[in-house]
């Protein structure tokens, strides 16, 4: 689960995973967990790690609700662990609370988790992805077909005034504020900015990793829920805010990325906790 420093062995990386995603024999590839019709029946329960995991029990995010809308309802791809619902919900509110939003909710997990399609994880139930754009009018589900993600970053890599302001601050501030979460992935110059910023409590600056590809959206990874003993965490991020004008060596530092931790790693088919198999063939109730 380790990962290599920023620099050119992770922009290698970085290109292979989007090659990962964009390429014809992915694309071509239906990973069978999409095809499941519904969640199993019982109490939530998480098998496994973000990466190579599953959870029974999941629930569905409502399409719409106060502050939030689901941008790919056509995907199905809004299941998850009650805690990450309720900290959707709750994001929502704050932001619409400041006047801001809705915000766009992209993927969670499919309707028994496992893996998915274009994702390294998303595969527990606690993986969520926000887009940074704020611009959209709540819409009718019908209009959210064909939207684009648009990115935060300029061509020089640092944010870029058209496409982010304080409501986009504000959005990585309040999941990163919020306690269930374990950290969040931002672009380096969505770190970069927040860290430039002066805040008079910068502890929550500490969850932010930085990763490329998430120039467009955030990913937000809730913490294992405290009654969910199969639910394979991560070790929380190193002490210190990551930024490299606080009192730590900052982000550039190798130790620091690797204590980071990996978003994920494509693993060859089949690779889950044996209680996944049994929740792949287990019952639909709804
Ligand atoms: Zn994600």
């Amino acid at each position: 689960m380790s990962r290599p420093p920023l620099g050119r062995i992770g922009a290698f990386l970085a290109a292979l995973s989007l090659a990962f995603v964009t390429a014809p024999a992915a694309a071509d590839w239906v990973e069978p967990w999409s095809t499941l019709a519904g969640p199993s029946g019982g109490p939530p329960a998480i098998w496994g790690r973000y990466d190579q995991g599953c959870i029974g029990g999941a629930v569905a995010l409502d399409l719409d609700g106060p502050g939030f809308q689901v941008i790919y309802p056509q995907r199905r791809r809004n299941y998850g662990h009650p805690e990450t619902l309720d900290f959707v919900r709750d994001l929502g509110a704050a932001m619409q609370a400041l006047g801001h939003g809705p915000i766009n909710v992209a993927d969670i997990g499919q309707v028994r988790g496992g893996p998915i399609t274009g994702h390294a994880s998303h595969e527990s139930g606690l993986d969520v992805d926000v887009w940074y754009r704020l611009d959209l009018a709540p819409l009718p589900v019908e209009e959210r077909r064909g939207l684009g993600e648009v990115s935060a970053i300029g061509a020089d890599g640092a944010v870029d005034p058209a496409h982010w302001g304080e409501a986009q601050v504000a959005l990585v501030r309040l999941a990163a504020e919020d306690p269930r979460i374990a950290r969040i992935f931002v672009h380096a110059g969505v770190k970069a900015d927040l860290c430039a910023r002066d805040w008079p409590d910068r502890d929550w600056l500490r969850v932010l990793v930085p990763e490329p590809a998430h120039d467009r959206h955030m990913h937000v990874r809730l913490n294992c829920p405290a009654d969910q003993p199969g639910c394979e965490g991560q070790a929380a991020p190193p002490a210190g805010t990551g930024c490299a004008g606080d009192d730590d060596p900052g982000d550039l530092g190798p130790d620091r990325l690797a204590a980071y931790g990996s978003p994920g790693q494509p693993r060859p088919p089949g690779v889950l906790p044996p209680a996944c198999g049994r929740l792949f063939t287990a019952p639909s109730v709804r």
